[in-house]
């Protein structure tokens, strides 16, 4: 059987139907022999990371895939603050913060654009104005991650148990800072809103009347004029992925958040950068993984740009993008498809709607297993509709880890307890039976 695991991971690829594309899903309507193929040698289901219908981050539906519950999860300000190098201790909250164009409206923020056009004069500029705050013995940090986009960590006495204040679609106000309702008399949680609706207000006052959005208004242009702020998280104390499964984990990724859930759990992870070309990316990552084979049981190869073509609402850019990808996968697969010690995965996080207003929706994605002792289906396709068919039927959030650990001969039979922990991996790394105390 096999003894290492490749998880070819498609971000954000499940999706809707679109007349334009015959009334099929992108995945549906791309030309993807190769993937193709592989459904046809493999075991193919359906799988959502948590439940189906819920729409999930791409942080939380990692998080689950990896196997954790979200009772663990840090919050993805976090998430991005480790990915991005930034020192946090226990206590801190982390929030995730971006640009945006406000106006007022009967005395409340209306969003006017969320994802306002900045050269990088002026958000370095503007991020000045945005930096260190103190009020009520809490302070807070700006740290710039990319973009328009950056991470607010507020030191003292905080709690991450604190509402967003994007609304995330324009023409909306923003929403008041409150404490959660389990929280409301939780006195860090009521300071900590208290002290980011002052700080937001003081930004929001500063960057009004700063000269590059004076300019901006001489010119008939839309100001940007403030942060909103999204998913506060503080730091917890999971358990490493490696006694957690037993197996030794790399990621291959391209972006900061995922970095920071890999150093979150414990997982090895690559930096690896997007060069536009799709296809020519993730082979090359398939071969680093090669690579690193001998010194990893379970290799994540990440891809987001299904994901990100999906975000730009045109069906048509995401059915390329993963004719890419498969022309891509096409080059470098058999280096793990013609060994039987390897097992792949193809699997995405999440399905991205290519139209409507939904960041990413509640439907299943594809889920694809290959290699030595894999049932085989009738599956023929790699699509979310042929999918369904198969053998695997749908799996949900830990269930793929369990499933590796099968495929592996790695699963534990459920009731024995090699270790004190009952953990779902076999063998245990348990202490040995002494014959004799060694003095
Ligand atoms: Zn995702």
């Amino acid at each position: 059987m096999p003894k290492k695991c490749i998880l070819i991971l498609l971000d954000g690829l499940g999706d809707r139907s679109y007349e334009e594309l015959g009334n099929q899903t992108p995945l549906q309507a791309a030309r993807t022999p190769v993937l193709d193929k592989l459904a046809e040698m493999g075991a193919n289901g359906l799988y959502h990371a948590s439940f189906a219908g819920q729409a999930l981050p791409s942080e939380n539906a990692h998080f689950m895939m990896f196997g954790y519950d979200m009772a663990d999860f840090p919050g993805r300000g976090v998430l991005e603050a480790l990915g991005a190098g930034t020192e946090l201790t226990p206590g801190d909250v982390a929030i995730l913060t971006h640009f945006v164009s406000l106006s007022e409206r009967d005395g409340y923020l209306v969003l006017e654009k969320r994802k306002p056009e900045m050269s990088e004069n002026e958000i370095s500029d503007l991020t000045h104005v945005v930096r260190d705050y103190e009020n009520q013995d809490v302070s807070i940090d700006f740290t710039y991650t990319g973009g328009i986009r950056g991470i607010l960590t507020l030191h003292g006495e905080v709690s991450r148990f604190i509402t967003d204040t994007d609304p995330v679609q324009k023409g909306l106000p923003l929403a008041a800072l409150k404490p959660w309702a389990d929280h409301a008399h939780n006195p860090a949680a009521i300071r900590t809103a208290d002290v980011l609706k002052e700080y937001l207000l003081q930004v929001y006052q500063r960057l009004k009347a700063h000269p590059v959005n004076l300019s901006k208004l001489r010119q008939g242009l839309m100001p940007v004029n403030g942060l909103v702020t999204q998913r506060a998280g503080q730091l917890g104390t999971p358990p490493r992925f490696s006694e957690k499964y037993g197996l030794r984990g790399l990621s291959i990724s391209s972006g900061i958040v995922y970095w920071g859930l890999c150093a979150y759990i414990g997982m090895d992870y690559r930096r690896v950068t997007d060069t536009g070309h799709p296809g020519d990316d993730i082979a090359e990552r398939l071969l680093m993984a090669r690579k690193s084979l001998d010194d990893y049981d379970m290799i994540h190869i990440h891809t987001k740009t299904p994901d990100e073509a999906a975000h730009e609402k045109d069906p048509a850019l995401k059915k390329s993008v993963i004719e890419s990808l498969d022309r891509g996968i096409g080059q470098a697969i058999r280096v793990f498809t013609d060994d039987p010690q390897v097992f792949v995965i193809i699997a995405s996080d999440h399905s991205t709607p290519s139209s409507g207003p939904l960041v990413h929706s509640g439907e299943t994605v594809p889920l694809l297993f290959h290699g030595k002792g894999v049932r085989r289906d009738h599956v023929r396709r790699f699509d979310e509709i042929s999918a369904g068919g198969g053998a695997l039927g749908c799996v949900r959030g830990r269930e793929l880890m369990y499933l590796m650990l099968n495929h592996l001969d790695r699963c534990k039979l459920h009731g024995l307890m090699d270790m004190p922990v009952d953990q779902p991996f076999w063998p245990g790394n348990y202490e040995p039976f002494r014959i004799r105390q060694i003095p």
